[in-house]
């Protein structure tokens, strides 16, 4: 992938390390080759950046005395959390200076009757869940990169995930945050208010930047109360009309406490059973499609809730097939096999990725349309589709002809994703439903945003970001 800087930065002379260095201390200024390569490289090997610093400030204020110090000096930087980003965003691809959020892994407050909690941004997603478990509440944010994603990049990439049905995307969860801006000031805006009309909303600027706007160093976060119920089912339908009215009858049954409605190809399961460890196919007999879906409650209804919504779904005819998961263990190995769909895909050679959103409406006949044009571009290929059907956001894997040249299918990534998004924009989509722009759809961008919007996104970047350091070549 070819990739444009637009912004020429000068090099680090050895002055300036130095003086980056003494900002963080010796021991969190990373300089040798093997330190820097986890920061610069990602687990699929799709982007390979490279990086002659990478700074691990410990504090707001030397996140900020970093900025003052690249702005003087015209330094490029980006903003790094967990590193789990899927669209280059977090890499330096022209020797940018790397800040990573790590090591800011405070809860500053929480605060059980307002219902928030004050974190630094590179706290790890699964820690500020058990955070929140801890004081008996729940942080919704869901997402398979739990374990290693951080706050800071989930607000910067406006993370979706499987709660996003019910507690909405990761801007709907933070009420306030802490950013520093690329010339090193503060902007404060840790609020714990749900109502504040005091002009411009700033904090959802700097949520789904992606790190071009400032380096968000906190936030404050909506606590949800903990559900005591949480019941899930596993469902086989014969096609995807299907389960738009199972999620239909779903809704009607169980309103907001429909928590996650997820969608599964066939191929999805043939690919997880056959490539991951200790996968089973939970139902006798395999179906063209599947659902998994979740209901959670704050009583202990949400047994009868789910089961009524099966009963209506095999009563309607929309089901073939639906078992429950009888505890914990069996509702984990229903997630797993969610969970374990990219990584079964890997044994099968290249795969092609989209992450795509049209309306709810509009999914069946995207996947059917999608499908029949992909197969049609390279005979042979095999649509591999899931994904959170309940906002309409559907994970459009393609995974090359078997025992096809993987280079020569990987080579064609820019047709494929023309032809899925032709269908996508026909329909009212979006070409990234949840994990951002980066460099990777850097250059579709202005092909199907609209105009007026691409303006004005360039003039708040230059507005806040007039040298253009701030994660440059990222988005825009
Ligand atoms: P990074 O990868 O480090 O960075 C991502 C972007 O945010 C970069 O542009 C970076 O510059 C910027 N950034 C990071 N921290 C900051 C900060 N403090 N201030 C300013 N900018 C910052 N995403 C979803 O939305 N839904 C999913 O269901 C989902 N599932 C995934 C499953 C797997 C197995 C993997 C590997 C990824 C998945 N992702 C998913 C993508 C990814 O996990 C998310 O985008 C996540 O929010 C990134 O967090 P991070 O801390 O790893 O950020
Ligand atoms: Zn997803």
């Amino acid at each position: 992938m070819t990739i444009n800087p637009q912004h020429t930065a000068p090099q680090l002379s050895p002055e300036l390390i130095a003086q980056f260095t003494a900002i963080v201390g010796d021991k969190y200024a990373l300089t040798l080759a093997d330190d820097v390569a986890p920061y610069v490289t990602e687990e699929r090997n799709l982007f390979q950046g490279r990086s002659p610093l990478v700074l691990r400030p410990g504090s707001t204020a030397e996140v900020a005395a970093i900025c003052k110090l690249a702005t003087t000096h015209n330094i490029a930087i980006v903003p790094q959390g967990g590193n789990t980003g899927l669209v280059g965003g977090q890499t330096p691809h022209h020797g940018e200076v790397v800040i990573s959020l790590r090591r800011m892994d405070k809860v500053r407050d929480i605060d059980t009757q307002s219902n928030t909690m004050t974190v630094e941004a590179g706290l790890v997603l699964q820690t500020a869940q058990q955070r929140a478990a801890d004081v008996d509440r729940l942080f919704p944010l869901s997402l398979g990169a739990e374990g290693s994603c951080t706050i800071g990049g989930n607000l910067s990439t406006n993370a979706g995930g499987t709660a996003a049905l019910a507690y909405g995307v990761a801007r709907e969860m933070a009420l306030g945050l802490e950013v520093v801006l690329p010339d090193g000031r503060i902007l404060n805006a840790l609020s714990k208010l749900k109502k504040d009309n005091t002009g411009y909303d700033l904090r959802d600027l700097f949520i789904g930047a992606e790190g071009t706007l400032g380096i968000i160093t906190a936030a404050t976060l909506k606590l949800f109360p903990r559900p005591r119920a949480v019941e899930t089912a596993f469902v086989g339908l014969q096609s995807v009309a299907d389960a738009l009215r199972l999620l239909q009858i779903a809704q009607g049954e169980a309103a907001g406490s429909l928590t996650s409605f997820e969608l599964l190809a066939e191929i999805c399961i043939d690919f997880c059973v056959k490539h991951g460890t200790d996968i089973r196919d939970p139902l006798g007999e395999r179906h063209p499609w599947y659902v998994l879906f979740e209901v959670s409650s704050a009583r202990e209804d949400a047994l009868a809730t789910l089961e009524s919504i099966l009963e209506r779904g095999l009563d309607d005819g929309v089901i073939a097939d639906a078992t429950i998961a009888a505890n914990g263990a069996q509702r984990a190995a229903f997630w797993k096999l969610r969970e374990v769909i990219s990584p079964a895909q890997k044994p099968e050679g290249g795969s092609i990725k989209h992450d795509v959103s049209v309306p709810i409406a509009a999914v069946p006949d995207f996947i059917a349309e999608a499908n029949a044009a992909v197969v049609k571009l390279i005979p042979g290929s095999r649509p591999v589709p899931f994904g959170h059907l309940g906002d309409g956001n559907i994970h459009y894997n393609v995974s090359q002809p078997i025992g096809g040249d993987s280079a020569a299918f990987l080579a064609r990534w820019h047709e494929v994703n023309a032809v899925v998004f032709e269908i996508v924009m026909r329909m009212g989509g979006s070409i990234s439903a949840e994990h951002g722009i980066g460099v990777m759809k850097r250059d579709e961008l202005p092909g199907v945003k609209d105009k007026v919007a691409i303006d004005l996104m360039r003039g708040i970047k230059a507005m806040i970001d007039p040298l253009g350091i701030m994660n440059p070549g990222k988005v825009l």
